[in-house]
């Protein structure tokens, strides 16, 4: 790491801190986090209307999108203050927002790629949590060869018409519109250049030929769905970009997949330091097995590593290099972090840990039961490990493909 804030850098955050100071006490009380509930219940899907109201007063303040251009209600923040922003918002343990896809993926895309009238129509609604929104992007056959995606959109008049299937789309039982990507080139595939011929379409997902499922997770929440289309109609007037360069735009929304992943580890750390909190009550003895303070030290340890290497990565793009390997790595740790830290949890607080929400004896409603399983993810969406270390073995250790 060698890169020093700036004034204007801690001016940001002065203002930053200043503002939560201000509106975030007040929030939390009006706000609290759901007590109760079903057993398996929580997480995500539980807390959106508190989420909506959140994200909602972040935007009065102009907190809500920050790196968007300030036309747009942004702030036209640069890397360094989002840096800031995503640490300060970790170490104010504040609410999730409403629709991350939305606001961290699609808007940018929209406002990057989309014509005046479509920035007029969905922009604001994505900043003021109006309308929920998903990234529909995986399909049965295409995870993380996501180029081999074969749902086909046909032109027909001022429509396209879609058939297919996709799979693992995040809250699409609640939005309104989702950013998919579709296949305008049934050709492409079989002659090699399966990145060509996709193109990205905006669609309403409550548009006839449409049918929305959500699958069980492993939580036991209806977190993600399926997607079928059947004869479905697409204005062509909501294709994002032109036709065919659907691979380009969803580049730039996977690309800010990253953004916003600085303040995990002061998360993480928060989270360590909560769980040996809570044991010191609940499950005291633990604390005094050699094991256990090993696996402590060794997570605490790992966490800075984490926040390092995520500096290091910063340094990296504000002098203009290549952040390899920095960032797959950073998402690897970040994997592997989440699990242990929640494996950690379970041993750590021994059988309190393990009632579901709203079963009794449930400590902090059941959440460490939630992580504990839920965490099994982090190793799967946004690259999974295995990708991950081929990018490390193909593009940092440069070892060749066999
Ligand atoms: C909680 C969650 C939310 C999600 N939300 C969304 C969403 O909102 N929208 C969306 O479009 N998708 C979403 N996804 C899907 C996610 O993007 C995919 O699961 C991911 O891309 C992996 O694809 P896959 O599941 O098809 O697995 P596959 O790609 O089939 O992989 C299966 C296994 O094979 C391994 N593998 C694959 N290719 C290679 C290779 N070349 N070398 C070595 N090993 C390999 C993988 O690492 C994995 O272990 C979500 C997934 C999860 C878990």
């Amino acid at each position: 790491m060698d890169f020093a804030y700036t004034a204007e850098d801690e001016a940001f955050r002065d203002e930053l801190t200043g503002w939560l100071d201000e509106h975030l006490p007040a929030f939390l009380t009006e706000w609290s986090e759901e007590e109760g509930g079903a057993p398996g219940s929580g997480g995500i899907m539980s807390q959106m209307e508190r989420r909506r109201a959140w994200q909602r007063l972040l935007n009065t303040g102009r907190w809500a999108a920050i790196t968007w251009p300030a036309e747009w209600g942004g702030r036209d923040a640069t890397v360094t203050q989002n840096v800031i922003y995503s640490e300060v918002m970790a170490r104010y343990r504040t609410p999730g927002i409403y629709n991350a896809n939305g606001l961290w993926q699609i808007g940018p895309m929209i406002i990057r790629w989309g014509t005046d009238e479509q920035k007029d129509r969905w922009i604001p609604n994505i900043l003021n949590a109006e309308d929920h929104w998903c990234q529909g992007f995986s399909e049965p056959q295409a995870g993380s060869d996501l180029a081999n995606l074969r749902t086909l959109a046909v032109a027909d008049g001022d429509d396209y018409v879609l058939d297919g299937q996709k799979i693992w789309i995040s809250s699409a039982h609640i939005a309104k519109w989702g950013l998919f990507l579709v296949r305008t080139d049934p050709d492409a595939i079989g002659e090699k250049r399966k990145h060509d011929g996709i193109t990205a379409l905006i669609i309403d997902l409550e548009a006839d030929g449409i049918d929305v499922r959500p699958i069980r997770d492993i939580a036991g929440e209806e977190m993600f769905c399926e997607v079928f289309f059947d004869g479905a109609r697409v204005p062509q007037a909501y294709r994002l970009g032109g036709e065919g360069e659907g691979w380009m735009v969803a580049m730039g929304t996977l690309g800010s997949e990253r953004v916003g992943t600085a303040g995990l580890a002061i998360g993480m750390r928060a989270d360590l330091d909560s769980m040996v909190n809570l044991a010191r009550s609940v499950n005291p003895a633990a604390l005094d097995d050699p094991d256990m303070r090993a696996r402590i030290a060794d997570a605490h340890i790992r966490i800075e590593y984490t926040k390092l290497l995520n500096y290091r990565a910063l340094s990296k793009i504000l002098r203009n290099e290549k952040n390899w390997p920095e960032v797959p790595l950073a998402k690897l740790q970040w994997s592997y972090l989440a699990q242990t830290l929640a494996e950690l949890a379970v041993d750590l607080l021994g059988p309190s840990a393990l009632p579901q929400r709203g079963q009794p004896g449930a400590v902090d409603n059941g959440s460490w039961n939630r992580l504990y399983v839920f965490q099994r993810y982090t190793s799967i969406g946004a690259g999974t490990t295995e990708v991950q270390k081929n990018i490390i073995a193909d593009r940092a250790l440069q070892m060749g493909r066999r």
